[in-house]
């Protein structure tokens, strides 16, 4: 086939509206317990399980309970921060839930760790053992960035997202419709990560966190100044420096920073900076290992062989009991929220000091101490019940590495999504960006509508089915234009769908086109005439624009239009009913073994398959009319051998009478007055068989009676007989 140029349009080709479900069973106006159901076309996907960090036991889990967790394909999990992985092995261990799990490389090494360490801590309100933990690594599998996968028809690629190491936004495309959420993610480059990606496609849902609302963190440099003074300020008064932080993740971005200044500055050098945790060194270990995963910054460290995870001035310890507690020091301690551990121990120690500062860092949550603290209280309740005064500076400097008003405004604004949910946030922060972005697309004219589901609340958002497709070859040589009907076959492969002719088939894809014929036989009895007016009555009778003529064919051209081969007999007669299905009879042959029948060939299609089961009809209803037929046939064909020109007559009119019948129902022959007179629903109709005149008070009628009449004369009479004589 000759090459079509490849002249193409697009074309949309049809809408369908069905709804997306989003369901936050945690982290709907809250932040803490991330925990997302989408649902769409019968798909569920459940994007990170975490544990809220003010609640205690089974209160921190997300809403688990209020889902069908048997019936969900898929979890993805954002990052290794307990507020979105944390109740993984909860979710593994002790539910229904039977899905795939999916995490980058580094937040499963790190995910191990760190949900190892909360089992241990956890004491009596554990959720699980560390057992569980070990159990559950088997099922959960590793997605790199980029990378996408396939479950159950789902299309799922994770994006970086900066925030912390391996963290991951993902986008799911479930029949066309795409879902992005974002998980925690910052906008901006840091010491050691790079920053989020904007992702290549445009989805319909954009999942967002609001954890800073509408406020701006301002320039990295200004924060990374503010925290330095600040500390050097302390150590220098002789004071401690307090970093409640978690021990794996923005705590190295500040080590990072902290080796940097203490290198620049020598006087410093005497006061050390620890980082005590139990996994603190294990999360060295970590990053080391994953820094072809970091930025350009890092990537020429490791060029010049230094990897700047190995610190000068730091102090990686295991736990509280080794800190030199005598002087001025910088002690970095987890839990960040100052729920408990270590860091609560430091607090509470050091808090009546105005010379030692705590500086928080990470975002903090409601319910907790170190949010608490921001609001400057004069005194604090120590875990034993003791009213401690609070004298210490207590500094927030944010360096959680989420993202602010500015970048989220802007990452939304380059996505240009339909609809955005927000998430990860307290209430007043989530409304007060709720409104600005809404204002924002109000004011530009954006199709931009938002929402703020609950925790445990559903959303639908109705989503149309755009269909795109490329029309392509001899169907593109006339721009399509709008509203116009295309006929043409929809290929599905590729990125991009087409519509094509079925003869450019070959040259746009690798199918070729095939035809499949049927071929089916039918035992018949009755000789061919017969058969053939029962098909002329039937398929020349319809009126209007249904009617197919039945017209007779070579035998041979029907032998060869078929793969049968061979030579037809010689009595075979052929009739091709509207070119699309061909009626061959065979009259039964004992010497070759088999009795009269009819042999039908169509081309598959729905047209030859509606035309064939008619056909196939007709014969079985005259393979099974009345014998009454057959006896008038016989009885003529005595008649008319022996020149009995009025015996050939009255049997030619009990034969019409018998023909009449199988169309109109019952009929009575008047031999002696030549007449047939039938009742079809109510309406007499009177045949006078002689002159061929048919009448009846329904026209319609009458001109049905007359036509199928003139059939069967035509049928009985070949040559023009004159019975007059
Ligand atoms: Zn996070
Ligand atoms: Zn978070």
């Amino acid at each position: 086939m000759a090459k079509r140029r490849a002249s193409q349009e697009l074309v949309d080709v049809a809408g369908d509206v069905s709804s997306v479900r989003i369901t936050p069973l945690g982290a709907g106006q809250e932040v803490g317990r991330s925990c997302i159901i989408m649902e769409y076309m019968g798909k569920r996907v459940m994007f990170d399980c975490g544990i809220h960090p003010g609640l205690q036991g089974e209160n921190s889990l997300p809403y688990l309970t209020n889902e069908d967790l048997d019936e969900l394909d898929v979890a993805l999990i954002t990052h290794f921060h307990l507020d979105h992985c944390a109740a993984v092995p909860y979710l593994l261990c002790h539910t229904t839930f039977k899905g795939r799990i999916f995490m980058t490389h580094p937040t499963k090494a790190i995910f191990y760790t760190l949900v190892s360490d909360f089992a241990n801590l956890s004491g009596e309100d554990a959720l699980y053992s560390k057992k569980d933990v070990e159990a559950c690594m088997d099922r959960i599998e590793v997605v790199d960035f980029d990378q996408t996968i396939l479950v159950d028809g789902m299309q799922i690629t994770p994006y970086r997202a900066g925030h912390v190491l391996g963290a991951a936004m993902f986008m799911v495309e479930v029949a066309g419709m795409r879902c992005l959420y974002t998980g925690d993610y910052s906008r901006v480059t840091d010491r050691h990560l790079s920053a989020a990606d904007m992702p290549p496609v445009t989805p319909h849902i954009v999942i967002v966190e609001s954890t800073y609302g509408t406020q701006l963190h301002g320039p990295r440099e200004t924060r990374e100044r503010l925290f330095t003074e600040s500390i050097a300020r302390t150590v220098r008064s002789g004071g401690r420096v307090l970093l409640p932080i978690v021990a794996i993740g923005r705590a190295q971005e500040l080590l990072l920073l902290l080796d940097e200044y203490w290198a620049r500055h020598p006087q410093l050098q005497g006061i050390p900076i620890y980082q005590a945790s139990g996994v603190a060194r294990k999360a060295l270990n970590v990053f080391a290992t994953y820094v072809a995963m970091m930025n350009q910054d890092i990537q020429k460290a490791i060029q010049f062989h230094r990897n700047p995870f190995h610190f000068k001035h730091v102090q990686v310890l295991k736990g509280g009991a080794a800190i030199d507690d005598c002087g001025p020091c910088v002690v970095m301690a987890t839990p960040s929220m100052l729920q408990s551990g270590l860091s609560r121990d430091l607090f509470e120690a050091w808090c009546e000091n105005s010379h030692n500062t705590v500086i928080i860092a990470d975002f903090a949550v409601q319910g907790t101490l170190a949010r608490d603290i921001l609001a400057s209280p004069t005194h604090v309740m120590s875990r034993q019940g003791v009213k401690l005064p609070l004298r210490a500076k207590v500094e927030a400097i944010s360096f959680s590495a989420h993202a602010d008003f500015d970048q989220t405004r802007q990452f939304l604004e380059e996505l240009a999504p339909p609809h955005v949910v927000l998430v990860h946030g307290e209430f007043n922060e989530m409304m007060r960006l709720r409104t600005a972005l809404e204002r924002e697309a109000t004011q530009k004219g954006w199709d931009r509508a938002l929402h703020t589901p609950k925790t445990d609340s559903s959303i639908y958002i109705p989503f149309t089915q755009q269909h795109t497709a490329a029309v392509r070859g001899r169907l593109a040589d006339e721009p399509a234009k709008a509203g116009q009907a295309l006929r043409g076959v929809l290929v599905q492969q590729g990125a991009i769908d087409q519509i094509l002719h079925p003869e450019d088939m070959s040259t746009f894809t690798k199918l070729t086109v095939g035809k499949v014929m049927h071929r089916q036989a039918v035992a018949v009895s009755k000789p061919f005439s017969e058969v053939r007016l029962a098909l002329e009555v039937m398929f020349e009778g319809i009126e209007g624009s249904g009617c197919l003529p039945v017209k007779s064919v070579q035998p041979q051209a029907a032998a060869g239009s078929s793969s049968g081969g061979g030579h037809p007999p010689e009595d075979e007669q052929a009739v091709c009913i509207g070119d699309i299905v061909m009626v061959r009879h065979r009259p039964g042959s004992p010497a070759l073994g088999y009795e009269s029948h009819v042999v039908l060939e169509w081309a598959g299609g729905s047209k030859g398959d509606v035309v064939a089961d008619a056909v196939l009809a007709v014969l079985l209803q005259a393979a099974g009319e009345p014998s009454g037929a057959a006896k008038a046939e016989a009885a003529r064909q005595a008649a008319l051998a022996a020149g009995d020109v009025a015996g050939a007559l009255r049997a030619e009119m009990q034969l019409a009478g018998v023909l009449l019948a199988a169309q109109f129902g019952p009929v009575e022959v008047l031999e002696a007055a030549g007449q047939i007179q039938l009742q079809v629903d109510g309406a007499e109709v009177v045949v006078d068989h002689v002159h061929g005149k048919v009448t009846c008070a329904s026209e319609p009628l009458r001109v049905r009676v007359e036509k199928v009449l003139q059939r069967i004369t035509e049928a009985l009479r070949p040559c023009a007989l004159d019975f007059e004589d």
